[in-house]
């Protein structure tokens, strides 16, 4: 590898990859954080985004695209051309590839279904949980409610794709449901279940004080599935388990933002993780763009996701912790580096129940697979 490659190519093994083939949406959630500008990307764009992808990568690097809106499935014939364009490069290797889509769950047919199980894109649809919950935040553009579509859409999809993941995002006015969601999801046959707090809420302590509860009965939850041997995957638990069986994060499962994760807007803007490409002043993280061929500006070295808070540097559990996740500081505090006090207080008290977990099921056969290396779920 050359000085001339450029500097995440040279320091990741795992490039994470996001396009947002389009910023049109059919639903209107209140908490949407995408520029909607009614835009598409073009196939040229996206051409020049896979040539660099795959042209730079070294060999031994596994490589993730993900497909991202607005509600990409609304532009299933670019998806077809761009899936066409990774899967016959010259340099796809399919061992180290794999390709992802987030759905908000309003579209899907036979048709699409064939296609992702033949090209094995993972699916992660997004269900904030039952009627009043889903329709309280996540409504059609006129005003109609989504939650009986995306509950029809999610029974179909435990047909289809068994292994298919959930991202349920939660606000200060559902976190106490919590438990009601992972209950209702699962009761819909959902086995991972991926549970996102809304970065851009305004969290207090109020919230904060709530968490110990409600994931000890998460946890709970959590248990009862491997009692009965029909475990579930729930992020906030198993990526915690994992990481304590294992010793803490490994690097590859931290924020890659500026070293190994890359955004990609309509337009061809480029960002360091698909959350700040919509974030109210997108052109505050832009990094670079693509126009005659990919150009990237930034200097990845001084993106730094190591949290600066002085609380983290002694704090026991710092290496079970995502105080690196860049973009959820950013939105809690306006510093990449700067961990906020709600994300403090869930990771204590997730880190808290994964302990228990581990002290009352750890010799159950069903739960060794954790000690094996379950990859995380927030890996995703
Ligand atoms: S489905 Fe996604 S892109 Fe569409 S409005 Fe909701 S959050 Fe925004
Ligand atoms: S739990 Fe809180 S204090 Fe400890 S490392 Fe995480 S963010 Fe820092």
């Amino acid at each position: 590898m050359s000085d001339s490659t450029p500097y995440f190519f040279r320091c990741s093994k795992f490039l994470k990859c996001t396009l947002f083939v389009t910023d049109k949406c059919n639903l209107d959630c209140s908490y949407c954080y995408v520029c909607k500008k009614n835009s598409s990307m073009s196939i040229e764009t996206a051409k020049k985004i896979v040539d660099y992808i795959l042209l730079n990568s070294p060999k031994d690097e596994e490589i993730q695209f993900g497909f991202f809106g607005g509600e990409p499935l609304l532009e299933f014939d670019l998806i077809k051309e761009i899936t066409k364009l990774i899967k016959t490069h010259k340099n796809f290797r399919q061992y180290q590839s794999r390709i992802s889509l987030a759905t908000n769950g309003t579209v899907f047919s036979k048709e699409i279904a064939d296609f992702l199980i033949e090209n094995d894109i993972a699916v992660a649809i997004s269900c904030d949980g039952p009627s009043e919950i889903q329709d309280l935040n996540r409504k059609f553009i006129d005003g109609a409610k989504s939650s009986k579509i995306v509950e029809s859409n999610i029974k179909k999809a435990v047909r289809s794709f068994p292994s298919f993941q959930v991202t349920a995002v939660y606000s200060p006015d559902t976190i106490e449901y919590l438990p009601l969601v992972v209950e209702y999801l699962s009761g819909l046959g959902v086995k991972r279940i991926s549970l996102s707090h809304n970065v851009l809420s305004k969290w207090t302590k109020k919230e904060a004080d709530m968490l110990a509860e409600i994931y000890g009965l998460i946890g709970r939850q959590f248990i009862d599935s491997y009692l009965v041997k029909n475990p579930l995957y729930i992020n906030l638990i198993d990526s915690k388990i994992a990481a304590i069986l294992r010793g803490g994060y490994t690097v590859f499962e931290k924020c890659r933002m500026g070293t190994g994760e890359l955004a990609f807007s309509t337009e061809g803007k480029i960002y360091p993780c698909e959350r700040l490409a919509g974030s109210i002043n997108p052109d505050e993280h832009c990094i670079g763009y693509v126009k005659d061929s990919v150009n990237i500006q930034m200097k990845s070295q001084e993106i730094s996701t190591s949290a600066r808070n002085s609380e983290c540097l002694d704090c026991g559990i710092k290496k079970y912790c995502v105080n690196w996740c860049g973009c959820s500081n950013f939105f809690a505090t306006g510093c990449y580096e700067r961990v906020g006090p709600f994300v403090c207080a869930s990771e204590k008290a997730a880190i808290k129940v994964a302990y228990e977990i581990i002290r009352e099921i750890k010799d159950t056969s069903v739960f060794c697979h954790h000690l094996n290396g379950t990859p995380l779920m927030n890996a995703f």
